[in-house]
């Protein structure tokens, strides 16, 4: 049996390259919503590309016409602003390697993939989709590969005169690797140590289409060379097709250039039990794309993180802490902290499970931590889809400051925040129904008339004078704070009463006691 090794004392992690050779690429093919997953390996991209001065590239494999869904391109170029990792390089900012849209490169693969032709290691193959689902119809695992090849129509049974023939007719044809017999591939992950493949167990991948197009396999391994790609990110499904990449790189540009690889660990459901998908999230009601995704074909729009409530500071955090850490316990930490403190030698190899409590968790932190100032143009959004009206900046951002507290997402600011701009539509009378009595009707009406002289207007003064008139009354004053936050509230939340009715201020704290009166 061969063995062929990418093992060598050249792989360490940063060569002999200087920083600013360093060059990582994010390479998405626009077909859909951006999975956090992806938004991660954006991220570990990006850091790493940071913290060595080298450049982070935003690559769009788009040479599979029919995955190609209109408006995802430009989705992803969204999320990646929102998120603010932007790179230096792509389609959107350009760059001295571009075009760095796949599409726009088609005619650069051609002649990739006949020059393997030539040096024998990949061959044209005839067969027809009919024969190809006519083989799968008869052996549900057929596999074009090493052993089956030789029972398929391609340049390597055919004579070689026919061969020319078909090609002179323009007849269709695929070009395939030809995957080496009985041999084993190894190679060294920055992640997961040393990794073996054997090549029997990979199918005769295809490289060209019969449209003339490159598959990812061939267009990824040719972009990564001429674009000088360092260091590859990218998650672990992309690990089996890996010995494929690895057999191009040496075929077209020699093993000297090819890039250090990184598989990283996958994110797993919940339970720890596969994969992370958009239905688990769909099932288990959180997001699982980083904003809002809405196909074009069916008009379905799948949920976001930042639509429901994420601030991007708190995504980027969490996503960081999912296969990574730093060793300190440390879990809050911002970019530039995080391009500091990253490091490939943290990534654990084990898939790391999504905890959508803990995602909030982060993200109820950012939102302590921020000034009000940084979200409330967020908050407004929100406010506005609500039909709660805005009051000016100062008395917006005051309220959005004595509630954060309270606040996991931003859209929680709805239920926490609303109600000091509009009285509420409906009391929770069922809340205060044992303890409401005429006599404390009365205790309120007495209320609202010393309300009138209060000065100064405070929650303290406040608390003192209900004191008062509830002693008055013969009731506790503590058993007259629930029916005041109905009163001004409407419901069993916010902060506490008597700030509500300060911020409120006498006039609207008043109007709101009146109002509920007459209902209570
Ligand atoms: N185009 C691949 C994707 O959609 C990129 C995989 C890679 O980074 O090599 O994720």
């Amino acid at each position: 049996m061969d063995t062929i090794t990418w093992l060598s004392d050249e792989r360490i992690i940063f060569r002999t390259m200087s920083d600013s050779k360093i060059r990582v690429r994010f390479a998405p093919s626009p077909t859909g919503g951006l999975h956090l997953g992806g938004v991660r390996t954006v991220l570990f991209n990006y850091l790493f590309a940071r913290q060595h001065h080298g450049k982070f590239i935003l690559r769009i494999e788009d040479t599979d016409q029919s995955r190609y869904v209109p408006g995802a391109e430009d989705y992803i170029w969204r999320c990646l602003q929102w998120c603010g990792l932007l790179p230096d390089e792509g389609p959107h900012v350009g760059g001295p390697f571009g075009p760095y849209r796949q599409s726009e490169r088609k005619n650069i693969y051609q002649t990739y993939a006949h020059q393997l032709v030539e040096q024998g290691q990949a061959y044209y193959a005839f067969d027809t989709p009919e024969e190809l689902e006519a083989k799968r119809r008869e052996q549900p695992n057929f596999q074009y590969d090493v052993h089956s090849r030789w029972q398929m129509k391609n340049s390597l049974t055919l004579p070689a005169q026919q061969v020319k023939d078909l090609l002179q007719q323009g007849y269709p044809y695929v070009i395939r690797i030809r995957m080496p017999e009985n041999t084993t591939l190894r190679m060294h992950d920055l992640i997961r140590g040393e990794v073996e493949f054997q090549t029997e167990q990979v199918d005769d991948k295809v490289l060209l289409k019969a449209d003339g197009m490159p598959t990812y396999h061939l267009a990824v391994v040719v972009d990564d060379y001429l674009m000088q790609i360092s260091h590859v990110f990218r998650g672990e499904e992309w690990l089996p097709s890996t010995p494929v990449h690895l057999l191009l790189w040496e075929y077209l540009f020699g093993k000297q250039h090819m890039p250090q690889w990184a598989h990283l660990p996958l994110i797993l459901r919940p339970d720890g039990h596969g994969k992370l998908s958009k239905r688990d999230g769909d099932r288990l009601g959180f997001p699982v794309y980083a904003m809002d995704w809405t196909d074009p074909f069916t008009g379905e729009t799948t949920r976001g993180f930042r639509e429901m409530g994420f601030l991007p500071e708190a995504f980027v955090n969490m996503l960081a802490l999912l296969g990574w850490n730093d060793g300190s316990g440390q879990e809050i930490f911002t970019l530039e902290e995080l391009v500091e403190r990253f490091s490939i030698e943290r990534i654990h190899k084990a898939g790391a499970r999504f905890d959508f409590e803990k995602a909030k968790w982060f993200n109820h932190e950012w939102i302590k931590r921020l000034p009000a100032s940084h979200f409330a143009p967020e908050v407004k959004k929100i406010f506005a889809q609500h039909q709660i009206p805005i009051p000016q900046d100062n008395q917006f951002l005051q309220v959005l400051e004595l509630v954060k507290e309270r606040c996991n997402l931003l859209t929680d600011f709805v239920a926490q925040a609303g109600f000091f701009f509009q009285p509420p539509a409906t009391y929770d009378r069922a809340a205060i129904e044992k303890k409401w009595n005429p006599q404390m009707k009365a205790c309120f009406e007495a209320w609202m008339a010393t309300l009138t002289d209060l000065v100064p207007w405070n929650a303290t003064t406040l608390e003192q004078s209900l004191q008062e008139v509830a002693t008055r009354h013969g009731l506790k004053k503590n058993d007259c704070l629930l029916p005041l936050r109905i009163m001004l509230v409407g419901g069993k939340f916010g902060p506490p009463v008597f700030q509500i009715a300060e911020r409120l201020g006498k006039a609207e704290t008043r109007q709101r006691i009146q109002r509920a009166l007459q209902h209570f």
